[in-house]
């Protein structure tokens, strides 16, 4: 019996072409992907569905949330084996993990995108995609959480980010590695993550500030934020989880007022914790109420921070759900 691989083009330079005269990479009217000979596979029933086309720094938690609904809709009542989802590369891992974190599912959930456009030389969108659609496929690629897939590399959407602006190496999964690999004839997971979680939302209403610390900030952008409508606040810390004591003047003003403040790390590697008693110091940023995550990058915190505010604003709850 066929297999049914439910895709959803999204937009991004996959979907992409550049124009001769002035070297512009610009979206198109039709996606060159839908001209994919049908033929490459031949057990396969692909259902595709041009649910957005938009370059990827357009896409916003709106598009994310709209993309869950279609998808958790299909994996319901269409008995579909795999979902292939095709983004732009600049927002792709926020899409995925918000994807990872919101949909229940054990069918192989893929996402890729590409560096180059269609019709440059080089170009590696039908590679990924059918790339894509060969792990969607799998039975190994079935209940791993949303995968990241590009350059034959299979990577878990929480660990996994851009790392370069032009390379189509580009997605990588620092500390951790890809979680798998896709070679000629097979498809190869070697690790799966230990825990999945799971938020049942059916919207995103809250505003969530995402800021990087830095040597000699200060209480400015706090202030600015103490005026704004914000719910809550992730920031990028430096090494273990330590802020200049400047800014803190300005974080305690926040945190009066109750907003929630998440703190990850500026670095690659490794977890935030309360280390340092000076101030501005991690212990110092506990006591205060600072909330620490267990390694993710600050694009990915704020988008946890934005689900987990639609099922609780609770300072022990939230507690809870960034130890994951
Ligand atoms: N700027 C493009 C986008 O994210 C890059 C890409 O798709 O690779 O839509």
């Amino acid at each position: 019996m066929k297999k049914k691989i439910a895709v959803f083009h999204t937009g991004g330079t996959i979907a992409m072409k550049q124009d001769s005269e002035t070297g512009a990479v610009t979206p198109q009217e039709e996606n060159p992907l839908l001209d994919v000979n049908q033929d490459l596979f031949q057990n396969v029933e692909l259902i595709v569905e041009n649910i957005l086309n938009l370059p990827s720094p357009h896409i916003t938690e709106q598009e994310m949330l709209r993309l869950q609904k279609a998808i958790s809709e299909k994996i319901a009542t269409n008995h579909i084996d795999g979902v292939v989802i095709t983004h732009g590369t600049d927002t792709l891992e926020e899409t995925a993990y918000f994807l990872d974190l919101t949909i229940e599912h054990n069918i192989p959930i893929v996402i890729t995108g590409a560096m180059r456009s269609s019709n440059e030389l080089g170009s590696d969108g039908l590679h990924n995609y059918i790339t894509a659609i060969r792990v969607a496929l799998s039975d190994e690629a079935k209940n791993v959480g949303v995968m990241v897939v590009l350059n034959d590399e299979i990577h878990a959407a929480r660990n996994v980010t851009k790392t370069h602006t032009s390379n189509v190496a580009t997605f990588q999964s620092p500390q951790f590695g890809p979680i798998g690999i896709v070679t000629k004839n097979e498809v190869l997971i070697f690790q799966k993550l230990l825990r999945h979680e799971f938020y049942n939302i059916h919207q995103v209403t809250k505003n969530v500030v995402l800021l990087t610390a830095h040597a000699g900030m200060d209480g400015l952008i706090f202030d600015a934020l103490e005026r704004s409508p914000i719910h809550g606040l992730v920031i990028e810390g430096l090494g273990q989880g330590n802020l200049p004591p400047k800014a803190v003047v300005g974080l305690k003003n926040l945190l009066g007022k109750g907003i929630p403040v998440i703190l990850v790390s500026r670095c690659l590697n490794g977890v935030t914790e309360g280390v340092y008693g000076y101030e501005g110091g991690g212990k110092h940023l506990e006591e205060l109420g600072v909330i620490f995550s267990n390694g993710l990058s600050g694009q990915k915190a704020r988008l946890k921070l934005m689900v987990a505010l639609e099922i609780s604003s609770q300072h022990d709850e939230l507690e809870k759900i960034f130890a994951n």
